[in-house]
C-alpha cells in the first residue's frame, strides 16, 4: 500500500503552523529532533522535513508527493505544480522598496538601477513584462540593509507587517505577488495516492471552514423572528428552539466572523439578546 509523502519545512517561518495544520486534520507527527523522515502512524502518510528551498524541486521530481510550502517560493521555482488548497497562514506579499528620501516616481524609475534580492527569478519576469532592466544583486538574506551598505538602490523582498522596511527606512513601492502558505503536488500522483490527498483535501478543508466560522446563539422576541433571521447569513436555515419563557425563542447558526462583526449592531437593534459566539473545531460542508 502506497503512502502519500508529504514535505514540510525542516525550520524556519512556515514549521509550526504546517505541523499545527496537520494535528488539526488529525494526522500524528512525532516530531523527532533531527528526523528526516516520520511516519503518522494514524494516516497512511509520512512527513519529510525537508530545507525550504528544496521542498519544490523534490515536488516536481516525485520523492515528495505534496508539500507546504509558500506561493512565492513556487514562483521563483518555475516548477510546474498543482497547487490543491490555500492555507490562509504565512501570507505576505513580494515587494519592491525604495529607501524614504528618494525620488522614485513609478517603475521607469528603476531602470538601469541596482536591486537587490532573493527572489531574482520572479523581480525578472516582473521588469521584463515592463521592458525594463536592472542590475540585480542576487543574496540570500538580510536583503534590507542593502541600500544602507550603498549595495543597492532598490530592494524586492518579502513583506509581512512592514517593520523591517520601516526600521531599514525603506518604503514599499509596487506589490509583485501576494503570498500565503499552499498545499502544492505532484502533477503525476497515482490513483492511489490521489485518493488519500483527497482525504488530507477534505481534513484540511474542514479544518480552513471552521476557522474562519463561528457558531452564534441568541435569544429574541418571537415577533422579531422574521427580521433577525434575515439578517443572517446561515449556513442554510438557522435552527429557532422555543425558551422556556413564552414568547421567546433561541436562535443557531453559523456565520462567517468577518461578517459576524458587520451584523451584531443590527442583530442588537432588532431586539437580539444573550449573543453568543463559540468556536467551531471542525466544519464540514
Ligand atoms: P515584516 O517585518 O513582518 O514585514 O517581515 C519581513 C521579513 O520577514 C523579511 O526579511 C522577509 O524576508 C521575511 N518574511 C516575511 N514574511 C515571510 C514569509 N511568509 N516567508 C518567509 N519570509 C518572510
Amino acid at each position: 500500500m502506497e503512502r502519500l509523502r508529504i514535505a514540510v519545512q525542516k525550520s524556519g517561518r512556515l514549521f509550526e503552523d504546517s505541523i499545527q495544520m496537520l494535528k488539526e486534520c488529525n494526522i500524528q507527527v512525532d516530531e523527532g529532533k533531527d528526523l528526516l523522515r516520520v511516519q503518522s502512524k494514524n494516516f497512511p502518510a509520512d512527513i519529510l522535513f525537508l530545507r525550504n528551498s528544496d521542498i519544490p524541486q523534490y515536488l516536481e521530481d516525485g520523492v515528495a508527493h505534496v508539500g507546504i510550502i509558500g506561493e512565492n517560493l513556487i514562483a521563483e521555482s518555475a516548477k510546474d505544480l498543482e497547487i490543491a488548497e490555500k492555507l490562509g497562514f504565512s501570507k505576505c506579499r513580494l515587494s519592491i522598496a525604495v529607501p524614504k528620501n528618494s525620488t522614485y516616481d513609478g517603475l521607469s524609475w528603476l531602470q538601469g538601477r541596482r536591486i537587490a534580492t532573493s527572489y531574482p527569478h520572479t523581480l525578472q519576469s516582473f521588469l521584463a513584462k515592463h521592458n525594463l532592466q536592472a542590475d540585480l544583486h542576487v543574496i540570500s538574506g538580510s536583503v534590507e540593509i542593502a541600500p544602507n551598505i550603498g549595495l543597492a538602490d532598490a530592494i524586492c523582498d518579502l513583506v509581512s507587517s512592514g517593520n523591517t522596511l520601516f526600521q531599514n527606512g525603506l518604503e514599499e513601492k509596487e506589490i509583485l505577488l501576494k503570498s500565503e502558505a499552499v498545499l502544492a503536488v505532484n502533477r503525476h500522483l497515482t490513483t492511489e495516492l490521489r485518493a488519500i490527498l483527497d482525504k488530507l483535501l477534505f481534513r484540511i478543508r474542514a479544518v480552513l471552514n471552521a476557522k474562519s466560522n463561528k457558531y452564534i446563539l441568541l435569544n429574541a422576541p418571537n415577533d422579531k423572528l422574521d427580521e433577525i433571521i434575515r439578517i443572517l447569513p446561515g449556513m442554510k436555515s438557522p435552527t429557532l428552539v422555543p425558551l422556556a419563557l413564552s414568547g421567546w425563542s433561541s436562535v443557531h447558526t453559523v456565520i462567517q466572523e468577518d461578517k459576524f462583526w458587520e451584523i451584531i449592531h443590527e442583530l442588537k437593534d432588532k431586539g437580539a439578546q444573550g449573543i453568543l459566539v463559540i468556536p467551531i473545531e471542525k466544519m464540514v460542508l
